[in-house]
């Protein structure tokens, strides 16, 4: 593997409210390679979007607060930076693309100004030039007659073109590093397909490494290299794409995989229910000591209502925290039927 452009050690952020200290985010660590395309899965309120706002420094402090961890950008260890410091980084090393680019875009601001903002902070260009160079990128990004659009503003464009402009801007600085939060969760299915196809032929000629936050597996299984799966603030299974969808060992990986909707039943016109998970996510005001996951886990044994589990290797890279790995833990035969097969759909 290629020495990480980013590892994260131990991550653990809260929030302190007045209700108390929500643990958000509860010791995650991963790492990522030049180019790769790293996909981060769960449900709302697992963390992700905050683990990706902590590192790209965009989280308030108060009421956010790093409680400890890591995160090491090229070896340098960004929780010791300053906010001021982190302007050096964010749009010029690493960016991001959220999901709501209408409250993303300054409404009052053309959406050309936006771009030239960042392109004469980091490139220390003039005016005319930065010009150039936004208009070159909604090129790239595949907008007609960039020209016009690099006048226009936010309101006066569609979902699919705001979100293309969003690209623009963050890939406008060639950073490293590109952080997308949910990108296509506000489009159609059609326009979806086609900033996903935009990202990865992005991602190849620009060699720029990619985090995808999402919940949706089928964008996943397009876009991804690995996949870390989180729940509760912590990651329950990693690996390459091809173990996560092909041979999933968690059962919060089984219960999304088999909340997918199967293409073979529904050709079969075989009666079909998708999967849901019963029950809801833990309260992280106060986490369950045991595993996050034992009050909605259909295997819980009596051990993982006291221990949370520790992170056993299934393969090579490929990581599973639950007590099923253990070697004392009985054998359980995996919801083969449901989860791996939509998993093997989803990459087919
Ligand atoms: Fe289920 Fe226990 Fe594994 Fe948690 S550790 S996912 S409760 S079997």
């Amino acid at each position: 593997m290629k020495q990480p452009i980013l590892e994260i050690k131990d991550l653990a952020v809260s929030f302190d409210t007045y209700a108390g200290e929500v643990q958000a985010v509860r010791g995650v660590s991963f790492s990522l390679a030049p180019g790769e395309t790293l996909a981060i899965v769960g449900e709302s309120g697992c963390g992700k979007s905050v683990s990706m706002q902590t590192i790209m420094g965009l989280l308030p402090s108060p009421p956010s607060r790093i409680k400890s961890g890591q995160i090491l950008y090229e070896g340098v260890d960004l929780v010791t930076k300053t906010d001021k410091e982190m302007e050096a980084y964010r749009g010029k090393e690493f960016s991001m693309v959220f999901q709501d680019s209408m409250t993303s875009l300054n409404p009052t601001m053309r959406v050309g100004r936006q771009i030239c903002e960042g392109i004469i902070k980091h490139q220390h260009v003039s005016r005319e030039q930065a010009k150039e160079i936004a208009i070159d990128m909604l090129r790239k990004v595949g907008l007609p007659n960039p020209e016009q659009c690099y006048r226009r503003y936010p309101h006066t464009m569609s979902g699919g073109m705001r979100q293309r402009v969003m690209i623009a801007m963050a890939l406008c600085c060639h950073p490293k590093i590109l952080f997308a939060d949910e990108p296509t969760t506000a489009l159609d299915v059609t326009m979806q397909a086609q900033i996903l196809d935009l990202m990865n032929d992005l991602k190849k000629t620009t060699g720029t490494a990619i985090v995808l936050v999402t919940h949706d597996l089928g964008v996943v299984a397009q876009m991804a290299d690995r996949i870390s799966v989180m729940y509760a603030g912590k990651i329950v299974e990693s690996g390459t794409a091809d173990q996560i969808f092909y041979n999933p060992r968690h059962p919060y990986t089984w219960g999304l995989l088999g909340s997918m909707p199967s293409v073979a039943q529904s050709t079969n016109n075989a009666k079909s229910e998708l999967m849901s998970i019963p029950g809801s996510p833990p309260d992280l005001f106060a986490p369950p000591k045991g595993c996050a996951f034992a009050a909605r886990c259909p295997y819980a044994m009596t051990a993982c209502q006291k221990v949370d589990a520790e992170t056993f290797t299934a393969d090579d890279g490929h990581m599973v925290r639950c007590w099923l790995m253990d070697s004392r833990a009985p054998a359980v035969t995996p919801p083969v039927g449901r989860a791996a097969v939509r998993g093997k759909e989803a990459k087919a």
